[in-house]
């Protein structure tokens, strides 16, 4: 019945508040299949923090770069450079356009896992938590409906109340410096409930990965609760 009541609404706003495609235009949805499959998604994965980029093969962060971070790997689809995935990445953050964005968006990813021709070897997904103040204001928390999306495709659960954002910070993108945005999100996450993650693997999800601070310190604080190894999937890198 639910479901019902929930096709007859979207048909009602559809007619109402038809879709149009942001680069042409054609009616129907935010972006068209054409134009969404004019945007390059990578078949490559590489180290989420050497930089210039380096590919490995096997999807894991560097050696060089495990000895200090605790990010196991990236599943990277865009990048925001492309000016396709930036406006669509702005939008997602107006609660009008959230539903059918975040599909859109978590396509993205699920077309990248098919280019590699592999899923996330994981237990759980587990999107990048907002603050509640943040939630407030702006009603839903991006990265979890990516993460509910990416869950049904993979089939496995998404755990949306495991990690949590207990300290308030600034965007990220407001800080221009990477020490800034290190110290920004330290000690910003929490676990409140430990048992159901001990030695699970995660699939931590968020739309855009710019130094990678944000799902450093999340995967830290992951990982000294008990998870086994923790992986991230984003949209598009900064
Ligand atoms: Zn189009
Ligand atoms: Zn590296």
């Amino acid at each position: 019945m639910r479901k019902i009541l929930e096709d007859i609404k979207n048909f009602l706003l559809d007619i109402l508040f038809p879709k149009f495609c942001i680069r042409c235009n054609k009616e129907g949805n935010y972006l068209c299949p054409d134009c969404l499959a004019s945007i390059k998604i990578s078949n490559e994965q590489f180290c989420p923090f050497c930089s210039p980029p380096v590919i490995v093969l096997d999807g894991k962060t560097c050696r060089a770069c495990s000895r200090s971070k605790k990010l196991a790997g990236l599943f990277c689809a865009g990048s925001y450079k492309n000016p396709l995935v930036k406006k669509m990445l702005g939008l997602f953050k107006y609660e009008p356009f959230v539903k059918d964005l975040s599909l859109l968006l978590a396509s993205l990813i699920i077309t990248h896992f098919k280019l590699l021709n592999k899923e996330p070897n994981i237990d759980f997904v587990i999107p990048v938590p907002s603050h509640p103040s943040k939630l407030k204001e702006r009603g839903f928390n991006p990265a979890r409906e990516i993460a509910f999306e990416l869950a049904k495709f993979l089939k496995k659960p998404l755990l949306s109340d495991v990690l949590v954002k207990t300290k308030p910070t600034l965007a990220q993108v407001e800080l221009k410096y990477s020490q800034e945005r290190l110290k920004n999100v330290r000690g910003a996450f929490s676990v409140p409930n430990r048992a159901e993650i001990q030695r699970k693997k995660i699939l931590l999800v968020d739309d855009i990965f710019t130094t990678g601070a944000t799902m450093e310190e999340c995967a830290q604080t992951l990982k000294a609760a008990g998870a086994r190894e923790v992986w991230g999937a984003v949209v598009a890198r900064g």
